[in-house]
């Protein structure tokens, strides 16, 4: 399938617009095949004009329809084959394994959305019946559940070209959620939306969803990322990326007549507190660290920047141990040129800042491509008086402050933005000795973890993918897990409404078996 650049405008391709842009490999610099029409004003206006009209159709399908759309999509992206693989990896210069790995990561939680659907309990019905004979006032007939918001905009990620992008969680979660979905393809991986967008929009047409329930768009976020977000017909928008984008995005959507949810994942610096019990063998945790920050060119946003300890021989043991694991470890080719160049230069700011001591480069000189691992390390009353040393350096870098004494540590965890992850290193014996400290992390982040590391984002329903400001607009959502879905519904009370309108899920009958709060109390029983 050659890749001709066009807008998906639902069901229809197009390519109105005069500018485009091309693409080309990272080390090679040969263009890639396609290229990519940005959607002009009219057309980003028909794909909104589309996906409210959709709207009516779309948020009326049955649980069931929805799981069956949610399985055909998956199904339609396997089914592009090695194609998008290797255009995947051509994009993103990451390595086929990890291209697959995200593949399966992308299928299963497309999945997981629709078996949350089948089993159809997450939309939390209850039901308080009408009490007539109640004194002094009767009570009506009440019935609550979670209904779709509307039109959702999705902005995709470029660390993860599948798994946080044009089918990613937030696309996933908003259909299961019964909301159209507008996406503004990544400028950095045009091909792959393309793919993937052909694969659900095959998926609309096999399930007979209403044309406009997915519509997929070049184009810069300037123009067409902010003239979706700003149109009145968009209810929520779903983000991954930088701070810069996803406040803007923010303010934006904060200063429209009608306000709405945007949920902006914004990445962390992951601080990880080493308990002085976790320093016994220095070399081992040295590796396992120098292992996660370099992990995936350090491009996670749960990439440990951060490691917090108390002063002694140990830690100077430590140190030393992480900068020759890094000395040895190899520079890798990032994921596009521009984020190679912010590398460098947030790399360099950061180390220059006073108070920073060197301790590892890695020894092989990098590419103009690659990036090259780098660790530091500062004292603790140095590290809380320069905001710029907690700002997120997106790439295979980590700085450990030290702490003279627990006071320090206090004030090092006290000054500490919010987070993604927090990760506590120990024996269990001595953490119940810093359990101010432990719970003062908790305070931090969405996600505490003890003796491992933070790369790695399981897809379930406990996961917990975002945090208190910065590092996420909205503490109280996740981006992964089947928990995601509740960014894009609302609640809505029926009171007194006749049988013949309530939703299958509110039914005296119970029709779907789903659990419910029926009258105070958890049941699945018809009534
Ligand atoms: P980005 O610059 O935040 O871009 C993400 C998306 O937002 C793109 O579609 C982009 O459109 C759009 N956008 C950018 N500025 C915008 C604006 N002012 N208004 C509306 N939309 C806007 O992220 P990136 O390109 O993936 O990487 C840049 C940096 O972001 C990295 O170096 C890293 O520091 C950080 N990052 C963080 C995470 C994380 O996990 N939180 C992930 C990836 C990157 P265009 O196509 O026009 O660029």
């Amino acid at each position: 399938m050659s890749i001709h650049g066009k807008n998906f405008i639902g069901n229809d391709l197009s390519s109105n617009g005069d500018k485009t842009s091309k693409l080309y490999d990272i080390n090679s610099n040969e263009a890639l095949d396609g290229e990519f029409f940005h959607a002009t004003q009219n057309e980003v206006e028909v794909a909104l004009a589309k996906a409210d009209k959709a709207f009516i159709e779309y948020k009326q399908t049955s649980q069931a329809k929805r799981a069956e759309f949610l399985e055909t999509i998956a199904s339609e992206i396997m089914n592009l084959g090695d194609e998008l693989i290797i255009r995947t990896m051509s994009e993103s210069n990451l390595p086929r394994p990890r291209i697959e790995g995200e593949r399966g990561r992308t299928i299963g939680q497309i999945k997981m959305f629709a078996n949350l659907l089948k089993e159809g309990s997450w939309i939390e019905a209850s039901i308080d019946e009408a009490l007539p004979e109640r004194t002094p006032l009767p009570r009506n007939d009440l019935r609550k559940m979670l209904r779709p918001l509307g039109v959702v905009s999705v902005f995709e990620a470029s660390n993860f070209p599948l798994a946080f992008a044009c089918a990613g969680g937030d696309t996933a979660s908003a259909l299961a959620a019964g909301c159209p979905v507008i996406v503004k393809a990544h400028s950095s991986h045009s091909g792959t939306s393309e793919l993937i967008a052909s694969a659900i929009i095959k998926a609309v047409k096999l399930c007979n969803m209403p044309d406009g329930t997915f519509s997929m768009l070049h184009g810069g976020g300037r123009t067409v990322g902010q003239q979706i977000v700003l149109d009145e017909v968009v209810k929520a928008v779903g983000f991954t990326g930088s701070t810069q984008a996803g406040m803007k995005l923010f303010e934006l959507a904060n200063n429209r007549k009608t306000p709405i949810p945007v949920f902006a994942e914004m990445g962390s610096i992951n601080p990880c507190l080493f308990l002085p019990s976790s320093l016994s063998d220095t070399k081992k945790l040295a590796i396992t660290y120098a292992g996660s920050i370099t992990l995936g060119v350090g491009q996670f946003c749960t990439n440990p920047g951060l490691i917090l300890a108390l002063k002694d021989n140990k830690l100077e043991e430590f140190k030393k141990d992480l900068g020759e694991a890094i000395k040895v470890s190899s520079p890798s080719t990032m994921l596009s040129s521009s984020i190679q160049e912010a590398f460098e230069t947030n790399k360099n700011e950061a180390i220059s800042q006073d108070g920073i001591e060197l301790l590892g480069e890695s020894n092989i000189e990098n590419t103009k491509s690659e990036g090259r691992p780098t660790v530091a390390s500062v004292d603790a009353l140095k590290f809380i008086a320069n905001p710029k040393l907690q700002e997120e350096v997106f790439g295979p870098y980590s700085l450990i402050v030290e702490c003279n004494d627990i006071s320090e540590l206090n004030e090092v965890i006290s000054s500490l933005e919010g987070q993604l992850t927090v990760t506590v290193m120990g024996e269990e014996s001595e953490m119940s000795s810093y359990k101010e400290q432990i719970f003062a992390l908790e305070n931090k982040c969405g996600r505490i973890l003890f003796n491992g590391v933070p790369t790695g984002v399981e897809v379930c329903a406990s996961m917990q993918h975002g945090g208190p400001f910065p590092a996420a607009t909205d503490s109280r959502f996740t981006s992964v897990g089947t928990g995601a879905i509740k960014r894009f519904v609302r609640p809505v009370c029926y009171q007194d409404c006749p049988s013949s309108l309530l939703p299958d899920e509110l039914k005296d009958e119970n029709p779907l078996n789903i659990l419910r709060i029926v009258n105070d109390k958890y049941s699945k029983s018809s009534i």
